[in-house]
């Protein structure tokens, strides 16, 4: 019940965690409380080694035990999307380098993982141990330079008419928070995902954090366009009479491959749409201003539902 929306004190020292070390972030919290009721066995966290010690200090308070890698983390190349891929690397002592920590209610399954990330010894084993869902794993191996998250996920994702919000991983772009670990669904349809998802929400129900949960899944519902290798996160959009209504002053941009002549789009100009059969019509209130073909990869618009009982 959201009357009784009291965090817990496990809640409130993580928080405070997160407040005096934004590098634990609200992600970070998130599983933190469901390592703490048993959901999932082990949390990974990077950090640069002058927050880990108030991270492991933290945590230890609350029963968690924590391993940290006796490597740094390299970048060696960043995404139009943000991600860093990295390698490992001799430590050099210094407080900025990135260092991974592995945290458990089990010591020696936080060392377990480290080592497996240490070693990369079985494919697999480390995601299982993290809780990510097996299908989300072997999708992981196709991601490269060459092939990012997103277009792995669009890719591998039908083009439904809507979504469970449940696996939207594209939201992320925009709020960097979302309900299920620190992963990348396979798809858009991702039951495990989904879940993972309807897990993390009731953990945070748990501990009193009903209404943030609300507020992520809030993020995780609003309809995105992909337009011109450009995400349009479409804020306030609605249906009326079978158009999505929005206003491009409040929505976000992310991008992604933008298009050379993307700024000379006329959907720029729009305020509704229509969708039917694989179309897309843009208007300005009824004047029609263009249309293309949705695909996986562009031109595509997604639109994300809450249970059917929400
Ligand atoms: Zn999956």
């Amino acid at each position: 019940m959201i009357s009784s929306d009291i965090p817990s004190q496990q809640s409130l020292i993580l928080l405070e965690l997160h407040r005096h070390t934004p590098e634990f972030n609200m992600r970070n919290l998130c599983e933190t409380l469901c390592i703490l009721q048993g959901e999932k066995p082990v949390m990974r966290l990077v950090a640069a080694a002058s927050a880990v010690p108030n991270i492991r200090r933290t945590l230890s308070g609350i029963g968690i035990h924590t391993a940290v890698s006796s490597w740094r983390l390299n970048t060696s190349y960043k995404t139009s999307l943000g991600d860093s891929y990295t390698v490992n690397a001799p430590r050099q002592g210094d407080q900025n380098e990135l260092l991974v920590v592995m945290a458990s209610l089990d010591r020696s399954l936080a060392e377990q993982c480290l080592g497996c990330e240490e070693n990369g010894s079985v494919p697999g084993e480390l995601g299982e141990l993290l809780g990510y869902p097996k299908c989300c794993v072997e999708a992981y191996e196709t991601i490269s330079a060459d092939n990012d998250w997103l277009a792995a996920i669009l890719a591998n994702s039908p083009l439904n008419l809507s979504y469970h919000y449940g696996a939207n991983r594209l939201s992320y772009l925009f709020f960097e928070r979302s309900l299920f670990y620190d992963y990348f669904p396979c798809s858009l349809d991702c039951q495990p995902t989904q879940l993972i998802t309807q897990k993390v929400r009731q953990v945070l129900s748990n501990h009193g954090m009903t209404l943030f949960a609300e507020s992520i899944k809030n993020e995780m519902l609003a309809p995105i366009l992909l337009r011109g290798g450009i995400l349009v996160y479409l804020r306030g959009a609605r249906w009326e009479d079978g158009r999505l209504v929005y206003d491009l002053s409040l929505a976000s941009l992310h991008g992604w491959k933008v298009h050379h002549e993307a700024d000379h789009d006329s959907i720029w100009n729009s305020n509704n749409l229509v969708r039917c059969q694989g179309t897309l019509d843009f208007f300005r209130d009824d004047s029609w201003l263009g249309s293309c073909s949705e695909n996986l990869l562009d031109n595509r618009l997604l639109i994300f539902q809450g249970d059917g009982h929400e």
